[in-house]
């Protein structure tokens, strides 16, 4: 049992390079991070044992409370909703903030990364599968929202992330993180922008994500599950 967590890293890495070499890819092309809502301290320590490097948390409190015993372990990503009370915290914490989907969001982020003299990566959430309970934006709507916010000084956006909605067969998600990429694409000749990061892909897409492109997969339970 010990070696779980160790075992589950080795699984996934040779996953996502079996992949990439699959797709004719780079498995450095492809950041892994290690979602880790449901684990603990000491399961993330293991996890940093097993030589993860980047950790994904959903909620600020939480994520606040583990980066005070791991901080300097690891790159900590906030890759759930974030509402704007939380932003001085996370602006704090995080390297990459996975999920801005508003302006409110992104003018309090701004604020905040100034105060402390920090230009703050962030993606921006967009709902390709249209789903209604997801945050995020709609593909249509996130030109002119990048637009918008790409002139704000303590911002700096780094690329799109999506969620896919839960389905058992991955081949079924495919057309959204195709049009993830599309988007970027898009965005980019619109804008002339730069922008190279697709965050997509979770531990029953992550393959399928990767051959579209992803080149962030964040993956929590393939790694601190035993039953997957
Ligand atoms: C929980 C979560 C993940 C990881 O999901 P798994 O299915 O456990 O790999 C990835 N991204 C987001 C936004 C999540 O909330």
């Amino acid at each position: 049992m010990p070696a779980m967590i160790a075992d589950n890293v080795r699984s996934v890495r040779q996953r996502i390079a079996a992949c990439c070499e699959k797709c004719g890819r780079t498995t450095d092309g492809v950041q892994l991070v290690s979602v880790t809502k449901t684990a603990c301290v000491e399961e993330m320590r293991e996890a940093i044992a097993a030589g993860v490097r980047a950790f994904g948390e959903n909620r600020v409190l939480d994520a606040a409370a583990k980066h005070r015993l791991l901080a300097d372990n690891a790159e900590w990503h906030l890759i759930g909703h974030l509402q704007t009370n939380k932003v001085r915290d996370a602006v704090g914490i995080f390297s990459l903030i996975h999920s801005v989907d508003s302006i409110k969001l992104a003018q309090a982020i701004d604020r905040e990364a100034s105060k402390i003299g920090k230009r703050q990566d962030v993606l921006i959430q967009v709902s390709t599968s249209g789903e209604e309970s997801k945050f995020g934006l709609a593909s249509d709507e996130s030109i002119e929202f990048i637009h918008k916010i790409a002139s704000f000084s303590n911002i700096n956006i780094k690329g799109l992330m999506t969620i896919a909605p839960a389905v058992s067969d991955p081949e079924t998600v495919r057309p959204y993180f195709r049009a993830l990429r599309e988007l970027l694409v898009k965005v980019n000749a619109v804008l002339s922008t730069k922008y190279g990061i697709l965050s997509m892909g979770m531990t029953d897409d992550f393959e399928v994500a990767i051959e579209e492109g992803s080149n962030i997969v964040r993956i929590g339970r393939a790694i601190f599950s035993d039953k997957k």
